[in-house]
């Protein structure tokens, strides 16, 4: 198996530090419902885990839950993310975290997401993040300013290795700087002195009551359920600058083991007309709003799957039809397939090379698509050869394929195409006609056929 590993800039062949694949997806910030392009950092990590497992590893998958309210820029400045929510539906921040985490484990759920095996929140592990600060200022990288701890990334000879930074570099900068950072990405390790009025989320600490820095709980939870040392780290690609940067500079100066994570995978953004989606604006697509248009959540993931996740993804409704239309298309072949399963030349090898070797291409998604109608094409593979062969695909792509399933037509639909039958027999095209389109309007085109009616969803 290729991955591009972050670190590297380079493909590299995977191979886990231990039998068993430690694997941290940093999960989301629950001030809000999920957009669809955090939606897509998600489908992302589900197919790299899915793909191990094809590949026969056993994968311990850990994903946290930022319930401490960080700041709306990564760079310890703007507004808390959690406040700004609770301000916003006059709830405390603890009814905010609740109820947008459900929401989001439903979408994830919707998509075929598969869980993590840990869910972890940081505001219960609140003990382990002032622990690593403990052990962090006990190795010398901290220093107090102004009633919060930060860390000195002076420190570090190799600081920014992973985001290439270049550390004399002068930024332009909207927001004001920090005056007590004694170099320009240092960054805050424990908050004391809040910024904002009526802080909800506050814990006793050896440096007085406040609240963690965003970066930490991860480095934290991580080590806790992972080990000081594991294989994969994933997230979106704006986590490289700023978040992955910290959280390697906080473990690699706390545990002292470099790597600290072996290979970093990040997800490319799904982009609208050109610019990033940003919970943070507003205003955004989320897997409901899909929903509500007629769209099954998995046309969505079809659509994410059609794009290598290293590269911008646009989003458009028209896009997000042909991958519509496509997963019909496959659903509607796998009744074909059920429903004839006849015999023939059995010659699905070169069609199971072919999505092997392109997944294990770095995720290639889309190419591994192809593979999957090149043998739906073929006529000279069998149906039953195709149907089993297809479904061990979609250990792979999550499509939901399996469930599928001949006599799955709803009651009603069911009796509409007996009553059609009756009209036609009784040479009432009319009537027949009009079920039809009646059918059709619920989604159920039908064909007469030789061999009798036959029905696909349109
Ligand atoms: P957040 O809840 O803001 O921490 O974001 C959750 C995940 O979504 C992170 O891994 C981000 O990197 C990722 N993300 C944010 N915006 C986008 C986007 N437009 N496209 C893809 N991933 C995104
Ligand atoms: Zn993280």
């Amino acid at each position: 198996m290729q991955l591009y590993n972050t670190l590297s800039r380079k493909k590299e062949t995977f191979s886990p530090i231990k039998s068993k694949v430690g694997f941290y997806s940093c999960g989301p910030t629950v001030y809000h419902f999920a957009h669809i392009g955090n939606l897509r950092s998600y489908i992302f990590a589900d197919i790299l885990k899915r793909v191990l497992e094809f590949n026969q590893y056993k994968v311990k998958h850990v994903m946290n839950i930022t319930d401490v309210g960080h700041l709306t820029s990564d760079a310890d400045e703007g507004e808390d993310k959690m406040l700004k929510g609770a301000k916003r539906e006059k709830k405390t921040v603890w009814e905010i975290a609740e109820f947008y985490t459900k929401a989001f484990k439903e979408d994830m759920n919707k998509l075929n997401i598969i869980e993590p095996n840990i869910w972890c929140k940081a505001t219960d592990h609140i003990k382990e993040q002032i622990d690593m600060i403990k052990k962090l200022e006990k190795n010398g990288f901290t220093y107090t300013a102004d009633g919060n701890v930060y860390f000195d990334t002076s420190k570090l000879d190799d600081y920014g290795k992973l985001a290439k930074l270049n550390l004399n570099a002068e930024t332009k900068s909207r927001v004001k700087k920090d005056k007590n950072k004694k170099n320009k990405h240092d960054f805050v390790l424990w908050f004391t002195k809040s910024k904002f009025d009526k802080q909800e989320m506050k814990w006793d600490s050896p440096w007085g009551e406040g609240y963690p820095g965003w970066h930490l709980e991860c480095s934290a939870m991580s080590s806790k359920y992972l080990g000081k040392q594991f294989d994969i780290h994933t997230g979106g690609i704006d986590h490289i600058p700023v978040h992955h940067t910290n959280e390697i500079a906080q473990s690699e100066a706390s545990f002292g083991k470099k790597p600290w994570v072996k290979y970093w995978l990040h997800g490319e953004f799904l982009v609208l007309k050109e610019e990033k989606m940003a919970k943070s604006i507003g205003e955004f697509l989320t897997l409901q709003s899909l929903i509500d248009k007629k769209y099954d959540p998995l046309d969505y993931r079809y659509f994410c799957l059609g794009t290598s996740y290293r590269k911008p993804l646009t989003f458009s409704f028209e896009a997000l039809d042909s991958a519509k239309n496509a997963l019909n298309k496959l659903r509607n072949k796998i009744l074909e397939m059920l429903e004839y399963p006849d015999v023939g030349k059995k010659d699905t090898e070169k069609y199971i090379e072919d999505f092997q070797v392109n997944i294990n291409d770095d995720l290639n998604t889309p190419k591994a698509l192809a593979a999957v109608w090149g043998m739906l094409k073929d006529e000279k593979v069998n149906n039953k050869d195709k149907y089993k062969t297809l479904i061990e695909f979609d250990r792979v792509l999550g499509l939901g394929l399996e469930e599928i399933k001949l006599n799955e037509l709803p009651e009603e639909i069911q009796n509409l195409i007996t009553e059609r039958e009756h009209a036609r027999l009784k040479k009432d095209f009319k009537k027949a006609d009009d079920l039809r389109d009646k059918l059709k309007n619920k989604g159920y085109l039908i064909e007469d056929t030789d061999k009798g009616v036959r029905w696909k969803k349109a």
